[in-house]
């Protein structure tokens, strides 16, 4: 099938290179026009494992190219994916205007176009988005009228950033709304080569089956963060209580990681755009206001285990392993590592910080930091060393803090291990 993509970001940027290993022709679209030459010389914009690799062999094999012109990827394609992004204004309701200006566009070349074309919201939005921003902007702008003209559908993408192009390749569902069959149907055959269960439904239900999803999840990290923070208190592993749990299939071993809080651009932004829609719709809603609330202090738990070990840190170098709101990304949106070096930084730490793959993006936001080649140069005649992110390269040996002038190694991730390192604390544990 022919098929374009509007928005080329970690979303975006995978699905198109996913649906082209699957043997489509895809074009993908963004107004950022450095992005396009970047994915057209084979360069991903982000980081994702695997994902130069398939974006270089695909276009090679011509089967995928990116252009800043949405009227050259529209009328070559039968199908239209949005999947542009959708931040957080200051109350934690979504700002549409992405979504909105993308119909639009995508609108004003359907105006011209003949034949059926589906468009495809991917993004996520909350509930009756669709229907009534992304739906009328593609009417206006055409004057044709969905169902007629062209035809709808939403369908919301549950990949992982760390493992995007695996997830998107390999997903648990795959999750349609539709206006109407015809629209559906069309997008079911996309997916019909995944060996993955598909599930029609209308299009604010799966808008909000990609919200219940998240709010689920960022639940079950919050929960196991609660106990975790009881557990330390008490000389309690959280992960053997976990791991005690997880059996259980009824809970599930998955997501039962305490630690320093969730981060990354999905659970923050998804929780709080479903409080913020739910406060819209006459519902105050209990559970989710407190998921954010205890998310926002859980990373400030390794912060507060740190003055409890030595009170005054001001002049104190602390060395900073991982700055990435998980491991295997350089997405740094709402990392923990944030509000952790900020408090370090603001107590009149020396901070010595590095992160394999984010530096560049946290140096945005700190540019006075002190940024590290490797993870030894990082802990060399440092006092502190505090790790933040589970990058498989952190699972270091007693050797590797020999070089310390002190040695205090605080853990919010739980990649050191007790075989190689004897003296550690975590932060749940
Ligand atoms: P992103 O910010 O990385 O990328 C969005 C891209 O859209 C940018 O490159 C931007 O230049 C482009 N863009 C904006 N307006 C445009 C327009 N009118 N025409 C063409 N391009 C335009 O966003 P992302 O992380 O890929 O997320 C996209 C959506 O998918 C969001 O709604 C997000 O919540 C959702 N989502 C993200 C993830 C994730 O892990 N990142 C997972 C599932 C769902």
């Amino acid at each position: 099938m022919k098929i374009s993509i509007v928005g080329t970001g970690y979303v975006g940027l995978c699905t198109g290179v996913g649906f082209a290993s699957k043997g489509n022709d895809v074009i993908c679209v963004d107004i950022d026009k450095e992005k396009v030459d970047k994915i057209n010389s084979g360069i991903p914009p982000i980081y994702e494992q695997g994902l130069e690799e398939m974006l270089k062999k695909n276009l090679d094999e011509k089967r995928i190219r990116a252009t800043a012109d949405i009227k050259d990827a529209v009328m070559n394609s039968d199908v239209t994916f949005i999947s542009v992004g959708t931040p957080s204004w200051e109350d934690g309701s979504i700002d549409l205007k992405y979504i909105e200006q993308a119909s639009l566009d995508i609108g004003n070349v359907l105006k011209e176009k003949g034949g059926y074309h589906v468009v495809v919201v991917k993004s996520t939005v909350v509930p009756e988005t669709t229907e009534k921003v992304a739906l009328p902007a593609l009417e206006k702008a055409s004057g044709k009228k969905a169902g007629e003209g062209f035809g709808v559908c939403m369908n919301p993408e549950f990949l992982k950033e760390g493992m995007a192009l695996e997830d998107f390749l390999n997903p648990d569902r795959v999750v349609i709304g539709q206006l109407d069959e015809k629209s559906g149907s069309r997008v079911h055959k996309l997916y019909e080569a995944f060996n993955a269960p598909i599930i029609m439904t209308t299009l604010r239900t799966a808008e909000m089956i990609k919200y219940a999803a998240n709010a689920f999840l960022a639940a079950k990290i919050g929960m196991i963060n609660e106990i975790g923070n009881l557990c330390k208190r008490l000389g309690i592993d959280t992960n053997e209580v976990a791991n005690g749990i997880g059996h259980d299939k009824r809970i599930g071993d998955k997501f039962l990681r305490s630690g320093i809080g969730f981060g990354g651009s999905c659970f923050p932004k998804d929780v709080k755009a479903l409080i913020a829609k739910s406060r819209e719709s006459g519902y105050e809603p209990v559970i989710l206001d407190h998921v954010i609330k205890m998310n926002n202090e859980q990373p400030l738990q390794i912060f507060e285990l740190l003055k409890r070990k030595m009170p005054d840190i001001s002049g104190k170098t602390i060395a900073i392993l991982g700055l990435a709101f998980k491991a295997e990304t350089d997405d740094i949106r709402e990392a923990p590592a944030l509000k952790i070096v900020d408090a370090l930084v603001k107590a009149g730490a020396k901070v010595k910080a590095y992160d394999p793959k984010a530096m560049d993006n946290f140096r945005k936001e700190f540019p006075d930091i002190t940024y590290c080649s490797n993870a030894a140069e990082a802990i060399e005649g440092s006092e502190v060393c505090l790790i933040l992110t589970d990058w498989k390269e952190f699972d270091l040996s007693d050797k590797d803090f020999e070089s310390m002038s002190n040695r205090l190694i605080l853990e919010g991730r739980r990649i050191l291990r007790k075989e190689k390192v004897k003296e550690f604390e975590g932060v749940c544990w």
